[in-house]
This record gives C-alpha cells, structure tokens and sequence, in this order.
C-alpha cells in the first residue's frame, strides 16, 4: 500500500498504512500556522475491497463542526471526482469504501489544480475582450494574475471578483471559471449586456502559494489574507497588497469576494451592514442585490448565513467590509458549501465543481440587475 502527496496541493500525514480496513492519517498544518482541513492524496492499495481510512487529528482542525455530515470526495481519474461514505464522531473522521480501481485520489472537496489556473488564463486571454495583467508575485514566486475583461472607460462601472483567498476553498475558483466561460461567450446577451456597461477585474486564484502547499486557510508566510485588508505588506500579504494597488488605481464599483464555509450547508452572501460609511443608499443597494441573486438562481437563499454586524462594528481587515468603506461601494463575500445546498439536496454528488461552476455563470445575472444603480 502507497500513499502519496507529492504534488499540487497534497497534503496528508501517513501514521500507519499497513492494512486497508485501519489506515490512520493526520492532516498537516498549514505551514507557520494552526489552521488545517485541507487533504488531498493518492492511495494505491488493492482493488475491490474494503478500505478505513481514519484521519486522526479531526477534531483539532479549523472547523471541526465542518465534519459533521460531511462526505469526502474521490476520483479515479482526476476529472470526475464522486462522494465516498464518511462519517465524524467528535474527535475522527473515517473514510469507508471499496475502491473499484487499484488507485484513487481523495480530497477535501474537488481540487482546482495551479496548472488548471494557469490553463484557465490563458484560455481567457484569447478572448478579445481580455487582457492579462500580473500585478505582481507571490512569497513562493508566482504571479498574481488579473483578468481586465471590457475596453475600460471613464463612465463603464468597475467589477471586482476575487477568488480563493483561503486556498482550500477551492469551488471558489470553480465558480470564477464558471463565471468567466459565460462572460466571456458572445452568444451571451447578459455578457453582451454587463460588457456594455462594465468593467470586469477578475483575480481567480488570490492565494496561489496556498494552494499549491495544499494549505487551508494561508499563504506561504502563514497569514490569513482575508485579515490583511486593513494594512497588507509586501512581506507578508504581497497577493492583498498588490491587488488592491490595482484596485486603487482603477477604482472599484462593486466587488464579490467568493469563498466556502465549512460549516453552514447552503450558498449565501455576507454584506458590509457594519461598516462605519454604512448608509440607507448602501441598505438598499444590499437589498437589491440579494432579490435579483434569489431571482436568478435557485441555488442561492436569504434564511441562512453569518449573524449580521452591529452598526460600526464590521471587521475592517476582511476583504469585502475594507473595500466597501474604502470605495464606498456594494461588496459581498459569497460562501458555498462544502457539504451540500441543503435547499436543493443532491444524494450522489452534493455541493461540486460543477454546481460551483453554474453559480458562477447565473451571478452575472444578479449582478447585471445592479449594474445602473451602483453609481
Ligand atoms: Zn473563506
């Protein structure tokens, strides 16, 4: 029996692997923190029959709430990925399930790969309405890639979407390739329409070190970027620094920061109600939004989700509270599960790629129902 991580965003810990029915594994920490979730390996064992994997160290991890109904995901092929029988009692998880193949891979949710956002880019950069920018590079050396999608002008309002600050959220990147498929299709009217009018900035992956060292929640220093907001530095949050260079620069209209929450088994968005510019324009824009988000997709509710700010109270090193007060803009984090939408239950698959994918393209939508009163 063989277990292996090395590659893009691995990460496990082998304690014991000498019999199929009680392998036991640890998950890594995230380098130079305490955060961890985040696993992804190979198994090479012994086709069709009953295989235990126990991860150990379950309890202690970022979320241990997170486990509780949660199924893992395995594929064979490493394309299409399907839920195995995983259970939670406290303090393990347990993994159990008779691979068909000699070899399978496992993971937290369905891996979104560097190479795949390297892939991506480029595919986006052969439309004529994109240009590539890096903006500049990671700890580990990799590019901060945006895509400014529109021939930007002074009256186009700016749309900002980043992806996968905390890297192990990968059906964030999932949902941005979506998003960007259908925005960039001119056979699209809600494209044809949002290009008219807008500006796209689009910054798929924010946490590319993270994703690549297989971490949860931070970059290669062990920071937490969705905390940096208020005074990155190029030390230790380059990745927040230099976007919101960009951000800067060009200015910002609206922006949706898009994540997965471990815990809450349903698509929802946090707005910035606790900010300090906080005002009835700013509460109706909100509310706007959230009715055209209801109307353009089913996969998206208002009952459940985080408990809202007090007044003045919001968290200003957060993403989307810090540029909503900087911009004075409309600015959302978006949550989906890494369980299942429990408003549209799907037994095989649950929450996945490709219904990350397909929320990500009805956005456009909601956000093109905005778009005339953002300013
Ligand atoms: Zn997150």
């Amino acid at each position: 029996m063989f277990i292996s991580t090395a590659f893009d965003s691995g990460n496990i810990e082998v304690i014991r692997a000498d019999r199929p029915d009680d392998i036991r594994l640890n998950i890594r920490k995230d380098h130079a923190s305490d955060f961890y979730q985040w696993f992804h390996f190979k198994l090479l064992s012994t086709a069709e029959i009953e295989h235990r994997l126990v991860i150990e160290n379950a309890s202690g991890s970022a979320y241990p709430k997170g486990w509780e109904g949660y199924q893992a995901f395995a594929s064979y092929d490493r394309d299409t990925w399907f839920r195995v029988p995983t259970s939670f009692d406290g303090t393990a998880v347990t993994i159990e399930f008779t691979p068909e193949q000699e070899s399978v891979f496992l993971a937290y949710f369905v891996p979104y790969s560097w190479e795949r956002h390297l892939d991506l880019v480029q595919w986006a950069q052969q439309s004529a309405w994109v240009e590539q920018k890096v903006v500049g590079t990671t700890l580990d050396g990799r590019d901060m890639n945006v895509l400014v999608i529109g021939e930007p002008s002074e009256e186009k309002r700016s749309i900002w979407i980043t992806a996968r600050q905390h890297p192990g959220e990968t059906m964030a990147e999932w949902f941005v390739e979506g998003l960007l498929e259908h925005l960039l299709n001119e056979d699209e009217p809600v494209a044809r329409q949002l290009l008219e009018q807008c500006v796209f900035y689009v910054v798929p992956n924010m946490n590319p070190d993270g994703s690549v060292r297989g971490h949860l929640r931070t970059n290669a220093a062990g920071v937490n970027l969705n905390r940096e907001w208020a005074t990155p530095s190029v030390e230790k949050s380059p990745e927040v620094f230099h976007v919101l260079n960009m951000m800067d620069e060009v200015g910002v209209d609206m922006y949706l920061d898009i994540h997965g929450d471990e815990n809450i088994p349903y698509n929802f968005i946090a707005g910035a109600e606790g900010i300090p510019s906080y005002d009835e324009r700013h509460a109706q824009l909100e509310a706007k939004f959230r009715a055209a988000y209801l109307q353009a997709t089913a996969e998206f509710q208002t009952t459940y989700g985080y408990d809202k700010d007090e007044p003045g109270k919001a968290n200003l090193t957060v993403a989307s509270n810090a540029v909503a007060e900087r911009f004075r803009c409309l600015a959302f984090t978006v949550e989906m599960p890494f369980k299942d939408n429990d408003d549209l239950p799907d037994p095989y698959q649950q929450w996945s790629d490709v219904r990350s994918q397909q929320l990500g393209r009805d956005t456009l939508r909601a956000i093109l129902a905005v778009v005339p009163t953002l300013r």
